[in-house]
């Protein structure tokens, strides 16, 4: 509720411009019409309809679709892909964009070097997840988010075959960022994921190792298969009926309250109690920027390695991490589920044989470490019976 409040203020205090609109439906009279005539009877900007369809502004009043030799419908989709571009621009806070991508810049890092020092804590977990919380979500809003760039780029090119680029730029700066270090930007920087991630330890005792509440970690080839469906449809949906099935949804707006709506209220508090019990829901079952860098994150430098030399087979970084993921690394597994790399395996390893660097995956073997188990049983057996 603290996190609604405060953002509903927000939003008040960075002004009203929206960040979402509604494209009207283009009038076309007749092929006779004007190109300044279809401008004024629509209400469009002039110079988006010129921008369209590439013409001069000395010749709006007197061109025509017969002389530009396009049919109506031609021509609504021109100045419907050049009006989204229009609304694209103008509906952004570029200095809350600026602002926010500086700051993700500046702030990353430091949770990825706190890691690879074992110097990040619980309790410095939960303050980066509350600095993100309030400084990406509360403070700089719902959007840009790394889940937006992708629903918002696959639903402008399945519904309406266009590209906006400045979003594409955005997407490469989050994958640049889930390729510098496992899944960066949803680890520390993403404002709901790293809500979803603070609940989740809230539910957790004081050394963040085990629930307090209790706690799953549900199959990951179930919760990928949802995730891949879920993208699937929403790619058909919106070539079919040219509808945003994910914004219908998205739990992004617990920053925009005002526009969540019934439908998304619910959802999003089915999530939010969800995040209690299971490990990031929406990331692992829904969100699209999710499946895109879990496929990202195989390129990733730094990641989570295992020493097997120094590993005694305990499981103690297993049963400390929020996933199955930890699970698979230990056994080798070729396919990996999402590691958002929160370092809670790295500080409950007791012998400091997990880590986040950027050398390989692993050195040597799980059986190298089981054996080592084996040899450190028997010597112990050993001296009990002399
Ligand atoms: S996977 Fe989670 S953390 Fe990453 S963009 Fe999606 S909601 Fe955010
Ligand atoms: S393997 Fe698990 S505990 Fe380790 S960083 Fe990844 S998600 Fe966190």
């Amino acid at each position: 509720m603290a996190v609604i409040g405060l953002s509903i203020l927000s939003v008040q205090l960075w002004g009203s411009k929206s960040e979402e609109f509604d494209l009207p439906k283009i009038q076309i009279a007749s092929d006779t019409q004007t190109i300044a005539n279809i401008s004024r009877v629509n209400k469009i900007p002039l110079v988006v309809i010129l921008t369209a369809l590439k013409i001069d502004s000395a010749n709006a009043e007197i061109t025509n679709l017969v002389a530009l030799n396009l049919t109506a419908g031609e021509v609504e989709t021109k100045i419907t892909k050049s009006l989204i571009t229009y609304y694209e621009h103008q509906s952004k806070n570029w200095l809350k964009i600026f602002l926010k991508f500086l700051l993700w810049g500046l702030l990353l890092p430091i949770p990825v070097v706190l890691i690879a020092r074992r110097k990040l804590t619980p309790g410095r977990r939960q303050f980066v997840y509350l600095t993100s919380i309030v400084t990406f979500g509360i403070i700089l809003g719902s959007d840009p988010s790394p889940m937006g760039t992708v629903k918002d780029a696959v639903f402008l090119m399945t519904a309406h075959q266009t590209i906006f680029w400045p979003r594409i730029i955005a997407l490469g700066f989050f994958l640049l960022t889930v390729v510098m270090s496992t899944k960066l930007i949803c680890s520390w920087g993403c404002q709901f994921g790293t809500l979803q991630d603070l609940l989740f330890r809230l539910g957790r005792n004081k050394k963040d190792r085990k629930g307090i509440v209790r706690q799953f970690k549900p199959s990951f080839w179930l919760s990928n298969s949802i995730r891949v469906v879920f993208f699937l449809a929403s790619m058909l949906v919106g070539l079919a009926w040219s509808l945003d099935i994910v914004g219908l949804i998205d739990p992004f707006r617990v920053y925009k309250p005002l526009v969540l709506g019934v439908g998304g209220a619910l959802f999003l508090a089915v999530v939010l109690v969800a995040s209690l019990f299971v490990y990031r829901p929406w990331c692992h079952f829904a969100c699209p920027f999710g499946l895109i860098s879990w496929l990202f994150e195989k390129l990733a430098i730094f990641r989570i390695r295992v020493d097997y030399g120094k590993c005694d087979a305990c499981q103690a970084c297993n049963s400390a991490c929020p996933s199955t993921v930890m699970d698979a690394i230990l056994k080798q597994n070729r396919v990996l589920p999402d590691c958002f790399g929160c370092g809670v395996c790295v500080e409950s390893c007791p012998t400091n044989a997990v880590s986040l660097t950027l050398s390989r995956r692993q050195t040597g073997h799980y059986t190298d470490a089981l054996q080592t188990l084996q040899i450190k049983r028997e010597t112990l057996k050993n001296k009990r019976a002399k």
